[in-house]
């Protein structure tokens, strides 16, 4: 079946306005004070598009991690501000901006981060079970299609390899229909091949399910799975490219020393 004319798309391809799912404007993140200061983030201006796939990328250190962290309001800027559609979310209290998280934002990390006495199926839908929301099952069944975890469902983490552990974080991740998925090196624990599959999925997840994904990465291979890629160097964005291949970000890579 084809998952785009079964379904109604995402809500990234309903709403057809130009708002980008997220917006950074001059935000500058220091972590400690005084001689110990660490500039992690210096005024970076991006608008992230709906309905894309923008991979981060950059040397150690450059900022990639606290670049998405602004901007799935994990933590706070130093100055500047961050918008999730028209959400200004940097004076948002704790308690709104946790409900911000958990209601309009997918997480996926280097780690699975899965319940170990729970299914494969019952993982992928804990988050709104806790929010209170009910799964939409027809959504939950054509990512867990688009994922290839058909067969796997029933089994616990465990009895998973890491790729196919990851593939459960990332329909987890999709299951509640959040307006922007950030993935933070996703990639970093599996070997190529299950890296290459989790990739094709959020790449699918994209073109098929309308959604939108924001990926730090420091491999090129994954940054060329990207509609744009985003280059960060010192914590300010150096440079960009559209739908580059593996090559011409191993290219730039090299201009940044990295
Ligand atoms: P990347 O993800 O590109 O490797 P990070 O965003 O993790 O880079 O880090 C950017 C800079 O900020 C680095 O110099 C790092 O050491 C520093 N940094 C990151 N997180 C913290 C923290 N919690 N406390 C102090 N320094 C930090
Ligand atoms: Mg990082």
């Amino acid at each position: 079946m084809t998952l785009s004319t079964t379904l109604t798309p995402g809500r990234a391809a309903t709403t057809g306005t130009t708002t980008p799912a997220a917006y950074a404007v001059g935000v500058t993140k220091h972590y400690g004070t005084g001689d110990a200061t660490v500039a992690a983030l210096d005024d970076v201006t991006v608008a992230l598009d709906r309905g894309r796939f923008t991979a981060i990328m950059g040397p150690s250190g450059s900022g990639k991690s606290t670049l998405l962290h602004m901007l799935a309001g994990l933590d706070r800027p130093t100055a500047g501000e961050v918008y999730l559609g028209d959400t200004e979310i940097t004076s948002l209290r704790d308690k709104r901006l946790t409900q911000l998280r958990r209601d309009r934002i997918g997480f996926i990390f280097q780690s699975f981060n899965l319940l170990p006495t729970m299914t494969a199926a019952e993982n992928i839908v804990l988050p709104m079970r806790i929010a209170g929301r009910r799964p939409d099952a027809a959504w939950v069944a054509s990512i867990v299609e688009t994922v290839g975890l058909g067969g796997r469902l029933g089994h616990r983490p465990t009895e998973l390899s890491g790729g196919q552990q990851q593939r459960v974080a990332a329909a987890r991740a999709l299951a509640s229909r959040p307006e922007i998925v950030f993935a933070d090196e996703p990639t970093g624990a599996l070997d190529s091949r299950s890296g290459a599959e989790l990739l094709g999925f959020l790449r699918s997840a994209v073109d098929q399910l309308g959604q939108t994904v924001v990926m730090v990465t420091h491999d090129p291979n994954a940054a060329a799975y990207a509609d744009r890629v985003l280059f960060l160097a010192d914590g300010r964005i150096a440079d960009e490219r559209h739908a580059p291949s593996a090559e011409d970000v191993l290219d730039y890579m090299k201009t940044l020393g990295a």
